[in-house]
């Protein structure tokens, strides 16, 4: 299955034959959408969510982009409810827009909604190293180390998915090091308004984020509150800074709001 760069039709290319987009009966650029396809085990509708979620975030469906239940179905060869719930999970998390009777679409970015994310997420990130500076092992340090080093190694390559990935789990650990892992479901939530934002900025941010990282983790390690509540504020207020140049630079992708 390809999707046309032009209009983001869906296209079923016909073996040997030139691609050609229904919508516009013309030849355009197509990506593929292997992309698309089952990472995890557990249910047709966490994998569909999954596949989906990483595809929105790292912009190979980029916003605006058409998106049906039949294509999906057909793509991952089952019927269309566990595409339907699936569908709906993404809407709640404010990656789809399903309206009755039209097409549902990637959701574009909205400048407002990653001012609010960025607030919150760092309220729950802050009460979660605060609670880590008590509780952490010197184990733990260790295995976060090793984990700052698979960053390094990532944006070495300019892999920028998987730093995406690494960074993650950089703070997911934090949650669960402080006992309160659900945590991370509600900040994933929030940051759901946030993670194309930083995709987009992570070609240029993503030698720094590592760095704060280091930085952060060091002040963790010595158990000094004020210091690791300054930087960490500092690493997560840092999208604020820039939403707005990455807005200006990617207008089409965000929200026409004030
Ligand atoms: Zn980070």
């Amino acid at each position: 299955m390809l999707v046309c760069q032009l209009c983001q039709n869906f296209i079923y290319p016909i073996k040997d034959q030139d691609l050609t987009c229904p919508g516009l009966y013309d030849r355009h650029d197509m990506t593929e959408l292997s992309f698309l396809t089952p990472t995890l085990p557990g249910s047709a509708t966490d994998q569909i969510f999954d596949a989906i979620y990483r595809a929105v975030v790292s912009l190979e469906l980029p916003p605006g982009a058409k998106i049906s239940e039949v294509d999906v179905a057909s793509r991952f060869d089952v019927s269309r409810q566990p595409v339907r719930d699936a569908f709906f999970r993404l809407s709640k998390l404010g990656f789809l827009a399903i309206r009755p009777q039209r097409a549902t679409r990637v959701t574009k970015i909205s400048e407002r909604a990653v001012r609010d994310a960025a607030f919150v997420r760092a309220a729950l990130e802050v009460a979660c190293f605060q609670v880590a500076l008590d509780v952490i092992t010197k184990d733990q340090v260790v295995d976060l180390r090793a984990l700052l080093q698979a960053q390094q190694d990532a944006v070495t390559r300019d892999a920028r998915a998987e730093f995406h990935d690494l960074d993650d789990a950089f703070h997911r650990r934090i949650c669960e090091i402080a006992g309160h892992g659900h945590v991370w479901a509600l900040i994933r939530e929030q940051k759901a308004h946030m993670d194309r934002v930083r995709f987009l900025s992570l070609s240029q941010d993503g030698q720094l984020a590592h760095d704060e990282h280091v930085v952060i983790l060091d002040a963790l390690e010595t158990g000094d509150a004020a210091e690791t509540e300054a930087r960490v504020r500092s690493h997560l207020g840092r999208i604020l800074t820039f939403v707005s140049h990455i807005r200006t630079k990617h207008a089409a992708y965000f929200e026409d709001e004030p």
